[in-house]
């Protein structure tokens, strides 16, 4: 076989060309990260199209984002040579799920243009119901039920079949009748939410014979890439479109013949030819539902499955490997692996580890580390910045636009994307620069004042007809008896509003203005009155932007160095630097990553701690696992010793995770510039001058494992981690969950 390979078979590994090319039967590829598991499954695809094994609309590829299912069919198309003519069924669950929707969708009881819910829809309508039960939606909030609705979706229950335990705990027992009445609802609004894109499906399919045999007849191979990540029902949609069509026929008695044991047999036709690849080590969704146990049960669930293990890791030096798997190592219950890479290259830096007084300063720190690595010609698309909590983002990106420094954020809005940041601006834009139309429309019934679609558009074509701005026109509006009494007197207070903040514009210092101007407004108010996890968020943004105004000299010169960042942003194909959650990054890899934030309460965050116990912790530590092996070349972790949650300082102490990083593969980077003020650090690693020092240090830390000659090799045990006092953090930022935008 090995005669004369083509192309993209070259450079492969012996296993990972076993891989590739173990098409029939199922296979299992199971290995630590950047050991090539997606490029497998990539060249998989690849070999089956070009052997002509199948077509593409024969085969069905899941990855866990939408980018990367992009990602991966230019990379199919540059492997066969650009003759792939699209793959319908390469996507993320949900995109494929919505895809078999439509075509169903009467089987569900929806009509097949039915819209998809977002979060914000879903706890509206929730909201309603519970309402309308005559209950207290303080008591009974709408957005924990929406969680709860979640978790039995993720395991693909429906309202009949959820326990007993669980519908009786919401809303005095109506938590059956709640999900009920929601399904109902979402049926009458032609609508479903996300956990309906797998879920009906499912229902379908086992109602359906006819229609999953089709299935079953279409899909002659299944790929599934991050495997370790699926849930339940995932897991279930899975198992029904891995049938063979010819196994209805043989249900009775003899078992699905297995593949002999042997990689390369010949299978008999009822064979199976699923291949999930995936790595336990990086089951990061656990408090999404996701089962690690899938990728366990692999084998028992495909009788005669394959598996093969890669061990290389190409993609980062040995120090960053090195790090990585010693951490890990502090887990326990995992599968045995290994993993090693090229022997250490001496010119390779360590894993820098920096510490910060606040996250201001690590925000100015980390700029300059980029800046200096541009100055030396790193590309910005080549760095990124990976945090546990989305409201660390803020502090980059403020320093980020402040510098001019382009950047991006992945799975999530930018700072000045944000609905609250866009409102306020508005605001701005509007006094700034009176005939600002998109700006005032946006804004002149933010908040809420009664002015009505019919009031706003009377406004709108006065001042068409006159060509004047929207602004002059309400003015105009204002002062005739054309509109109702009571817009009337709410657009009046508008333009009066505007009026005078305008004549304040060159005399008032711009923040203050700002200030004035969200107060005045109501919009503050508007924000302060809402009772949704997102709204101190968005007040905190507010302050935040307020802040970051002080750099600038007038209301104007801000407003133009927003709209100068934000224009060039647009561009996709800019050089830029990528923000995103440590949840978003799984599957990625850059050649300088930043690990901000490496603190006890946020890394590992409190409330997986509180939530998860033993196990909450353990997925933190995976999460860490899968930022540390983002990196290809350059890791810097950063700690700040104070840290503003929420409005309030709280001074903070090391993460336990910096302390499980090997001695030999990290260098404590020295207190430079304006890091003083940092007591202890530098003398002993991690420890601070303050009562936690003696419940932080671990003694006796591992100095194993360290500098093997020619390749770091870590056979990875189990070994306790170090146990810390921590300092809360208080509502846990809306951001825990990040990761979920992008994955849908
Ligand atoms: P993760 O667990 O993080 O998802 P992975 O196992 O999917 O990682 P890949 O992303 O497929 O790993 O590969 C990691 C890097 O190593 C990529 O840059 C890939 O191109 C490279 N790589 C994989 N196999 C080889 C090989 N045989 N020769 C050279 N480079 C390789
Ligand atoms: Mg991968």
């Amino acid at each position: 076989k090995a005669r004369s390979a083509p192309n993209y078979l070259q450079g492969l590994n012996p296993e990972q060309r076993l891989a590739v090319e173990t098409t029939e039967g199922p296979l299992l590829v199971l290995a630590g990260a950047g050991t090539g598991k997606t490029r497998v499954l990539t060249t998989r695809i690849a070999h089956i199209l070009s052997l002509g094994l199948a077509y593409p609309s024969q085969i069905l590829a899941v990855t866990f984002t939408n980018k990367a299912a992009r990602e991966m069919k230019e990379r199919i198309g540059v492997l066969v040579g650009g003759a792939v003519e699209g793959m319908p069924w390469l996507g993320t669950f949900h995109s494929i799920g919505v895809k078999l929707l439509r075509r169903h969708a009467e089987l569900a009881g929806l009509k097949s243009d039915f819209t998809i819910l977002d979060t914000d829809d879903v706890i509206r309508l929730i909201k309603q119901l519970i309402q309308a039960e005559g209950l207290d939606d303080k008591r009974w909030p709408a957005r924990t039920f929406a969680n709860m609705i979640d978790g039995w979706k993720n395991k693909g229950l429906g309202p009949s079949e959820i326990p007993e335990g669980d519908a009786r705990s919401f809303a005095n027992g109506k938590g059956r009748q709640l999900y009920q009445a929601y399904q109902d609802r979402l049926k009458t609004l032609n609508a479903c939410d996300f956990g309906d894109l797998l879920c009906h499906p499912i229902r379908i399919f086992r109602a359906h014979p006819d229609i999953l045999r089709e299935y079953n007849a279409r899909f002659k191979y299944i790929l599934v890439d991050e495997y370790q990540d699926t849930n339940t029902a995932q897991y279930m949609w899975l198992r029904l479109l891995a049938q063979r069509p010819d196994n209805s026929r043989r249900q009775s008695g003899s078992p699905i013949s297995p593949l002999a044991g042997e990689i390369g047999a010949k299978p008999g036709r009822s064979t199976v030819n699923i291949c999930c690849v995936g790595d336990d080590d990086q089951s990061i969704y656990g408090w999404r539902g996701a089962e690690v146990d899938n990728i366990l049960r692999f084998e028992k669930d495909f009788p005669g499955a394959a598996v093969v293990r890669l061990e290389r890791n190409y993609r980062s030096t040995a120090h960053i490997l090195g790090a990585a798997s010693h951490l890990i190592a502090h887990n326990e219950g995992r599968l045995g692996k290994t993993l090693f890479t090229e022997a250490p290259n001496p010119d390779d830096d360590r894993v820098h580890v920096h510490a910060a007084w606040d996250s201001e300063e690590e925000a100015r720190a980390v700029g300059e580390e980029i800046e200096q690595a541009q100055r030396k010609g790193h590309a910005l698309n080549n760095m990124a910045i990976l945090v546990r909590a989305s409201f660390q983002m803020r502090e980059f990106e403020d320093r980020f636009v402040t510098l001019g420094l382009n950047y991006r954020v992945i799975g999530g809005p930018r700072f000045y994307e944000r609905l609250e940041i866009r409102d306020a601006m508005a605001y701005f834009r509007v006094v700034a620069q009176g005939a600002d139309d998109l700006a005032f429309e946006r804004i002149v019934n933010t908040p809420k004042r009664g002015l009505g679609e019919a009031a706003i558009r009377q406004v709108h074509d006065y001042a068409r007809a006159r060509d004047i701005p929207m602004l002059a026109a309400a003015a105009d509006l204002v002062a005739t008896e054309e509109l109702k009494p009571k817009p009337r007197s709410a657009l009046k207070e508008v333009v009066d509003n505007f009026t005078r903040w305008q004549s304040l514009l060159d005399s008032t210092p711009h923040t203050e203005l700002a200030e004035m101007i969200l107060d005045e407004s109501g919009y503050t108010a508007m924000w302060q009155n809402d009772r949704s996890a997102e709204a101190p968020g968005r007040l905190e943004n507010l302050k935040e932007l307020i802040r970051s105004m002080e750099e600038y000299e007038s209301l104007r010169g801000f407003l133009e160095h927003v709209a100068l960042v934000m224009d060039a942003e647009q561009n996709e194909e800019l050089d830029a630097v990528n923000i995103m959650t440590l949840h978003s990054a799984k599957g990625l890899e850059f050649e300088t990553v930043f690990l901000p934030g490496w603190e006890e309460g946020l890394f590992p965050h409190q409330r997986s701690l509180d939530e998860g116990g033993r196990s909450g912790l353990e997925e933190e530590r995976r999460l860490a696992y899968v930022g540390l092996t983002r990196a290809k070349k350059n890791l810097h972790i950063w700690f700040v010793s104070n840290r503003r949650i929420h409005g309030l300082w709280q001074s903070t102490i090391p993460s336990r995770f910096l302390e499980e990083l090997p001695e030999a593969h990290v260098e404590v980077a020295e207190t430079g510039n304006s890091y003083g003020g940092y007591g202890g650090y530098g003398q002993s690693r991690f420890d601070r001058a303050d009562p936690f020092q003696n419940s932080y240090s671990t003694p006796g830390w591992q100095r194993a494992q360290q500098n093997r000659s020619e390749a770091t090799r870590s056979n990875w045990g189990s070994r306790s981690g170090a146990n810390v006092e921590r300092i809360g953090y208080g509502e846990a930022d809306s951001g825990f969950g990040a990761g979920r935008g992008s994955v849908k």
